[in-house]
C-alpha cells in the first residue's frame, strides 16, 4: 500500500479510542461442543462471554469471548459436512485462524492481490463482528488469516451495517 493509501484508510475512522489498525481482534479455535467450549472459557479460564451467534452461511455457531484488548473466537460445526466439520474430522479440536484488524478492508484486499497473496474472499464480506475477508494459507506461511475492519470503516457503510456501538446487541 502506498503512504498516501494507508494514511486514506486511517483517516476513515474516528480517532476517538477506536482499536489501532493491525492489532490481534481475535484468534478461533474449533470446537467439538461449542456451549462445553464456552462454559470452559468462561468459567475455567475467566473469559467474559461477549456474544454466541448462528452463521448458517459457514454452518457453525460461534462464540466470542473477551481477552484483554483481543477476543478468542470458538468455532463448533451445526452439521457433519460443512468446511469445519471436515476440519474437526482430520485435525481434531484447535487452532484454525487469527484475525487481524484493519482500517479499510477492501483497499488492504486490492494492497495484498497486488502482491500475489492469494485471496479466499476478494472483497469483504459480512461477519458476525464487522465486514471480514480471508486470506489463503497458502500465502500466510500456513496460518489461515482473516482481516476484519475497524468499526465505522468503509466497508461498514458498503455492506450495511448500522451503528457500531449497537453490534454487541444484535
Ligand atoms: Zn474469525
Amino acid at each position: 500500500m502506498s503512504a498516501a493509501s494507508r494514511e486514506a484508510g486511517v483517516n476513515g475512522i474516528p480517532s476517538d479510542g477506536l482499536p489501532v489498525s493491525g492489532r490481534i481482534h481475535h484468534v478461533a479455535t474449533v470446537v467439538r461442543d461449542l456451549d462445553i467450549a464456552v462454559k470452559f472459557h468462561a468459567e475455567v479460564l475467566g473469559l467474559p462471554l461477549e456474544q454466541i451467534a448462528d452463521v448458517p452461511s459457514q454452518e457453525v455457531r460461534i462464540a466470542f469471548l473477551t481477552a484483554g484488548d483481543s477476543k478468542i473466537e470458538l468455532v463448533a460445526p451445526t452439521n457433519s459436512t460443512s468446511g469445519v466439520a471436515r476440519f474437526l474430522e482430520t485435525k481434531g479440536e484447535g487452532f484454525h485462524h487469527l484475525c487481524l484488524e484493519v482500517a479499510d478492508i477492501d483497499a488492504e484486499l486490492q494492497r495484498l492481490a497486488a502482491t500475489g497473496i492469494q485471496l479466499i474472499n476478494a472483497v469483504a464480506v459480512e461477519g458476525v463482528e464487522g465486514p471480514v475477508a480471508f486470506l489463503h494459507p497458502k500465502s500466510c506461511h500456513g496460518i489461515l488469516v482473516e482481516l476484519i475492519e475497524a468499526p465505522g470503516g468503509p466497508a461498514w457503510k458498503r455492506l450495511g451495517y448500522g451503528d457500531p456501538a449497537q453490534l454487541r446487541i444484535r
